[in-house]
């Protein structure tokens, strides 16, 4: 039987509650190029551009519900007896709380929250952030980005998150393409240490010889069953 398990998510295990992946759609994000929404130089070169691309998709994935597997997590989560099971996904959905998961890391931030660059105070609402914004904490105005950490940007948590990739024992990949560094990386660092390692998605991935075993299918069918299974052992 393992022990602290964790769980890296992707845009796929978001794709069945309806949103897209950068791969179904052509690199593009919601019809926008990565380049003019999701980069550190976008943001200062047209900031009223960027807030509004991120206001929009806001109002979109407040409305999209969790789907079985981000349920699986949650069940995963309070019947697992041998370990933690933490949770480090590349979304910046909020499917993992909506489902009950806990243990959370957003490493590319979250869509519900914006950081001031001046004091890098974070406030977490589902309303419109934009230039006019005044970070309640400084008084700062138009310096609350949005906080989805862009190409070019750290990503967060990453201390915490080395310790549980250090210390775990089984290593999940769901629905995430392998493209995007350093997430691309988990699997390789974890297996150095010793842990089994296992993929869902709908095909194998680049990365795919970091991985002891794949289940191709959509998240949504084939991690629930993994859990019931994995439970029984
Ligand atoms: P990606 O779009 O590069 O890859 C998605 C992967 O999921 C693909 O390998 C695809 O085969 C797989 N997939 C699609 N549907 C699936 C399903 N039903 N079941 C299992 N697998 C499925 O996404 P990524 O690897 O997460 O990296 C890209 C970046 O995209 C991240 O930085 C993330 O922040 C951002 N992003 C986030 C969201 C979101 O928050 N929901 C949506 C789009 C993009």
């Amino acid at each position: 039987m393992y022990g602290d398990i964790v769980i890296l998510s992707g845009a796929g295990i978001s794709a069945e509650s309806g949103i897209p992946t950068f791969r179904d759609s052509d690199g593009l994000w919601n019809n926008h190029r990565i380049e003019d929404v999701a980069t550190i130089e976008a943001y200062y070169r047209n900031p009223e551009m960027v807030h509004d691309f991120y206001n929009e998709l806001k109002k979109e994935l407040q409305n999209a519900e969790p789907n079985p597997a981000h349920k699986a997590i949650t069940r995963l989560q309070q019947e697992y007896k041998n370990g933690t099971v933490s949770v480090v996904t590349q979304n910046v959905d909020l499917l993992h709380e909506k489902a009950g998961n806990k243990n959370i890391y957003h490493i590319h931030g979250q869509i519900n929250q914006a950081v001031c660059m001046n004091c890098a105070h974070v406030i977490t609402t589902w309303g419109d952030v934009d230039t006019q914004t005044v970070c309640p904490q400084c008084g700062a105005v138009a310096m609350m980005k949005p906080n989805i950490v862009f190409f070019g940007e750290n990503l967060l948590y990453m201390d915490k998150v080395d310790a549980l990739l250090h210390k775990c024992k089984l290593f999940i990949a769901i629905g995430t393409s392998g493209a995007v560094y350093p997430a691309n990386t988990f699997a390789r660092i974890t297996k150095y240490h010793g842990a089994d390692t296992i993929e869902f998605n709908l095909h194998a991935t680049v990365n795919n010889y970091d991985f002891d075993k794949h289940v191709m299918g959509k998240a949504g069918e084939t991690f629930p069953e993994y859990v019931e299974n994995l439970l029984k052992v």
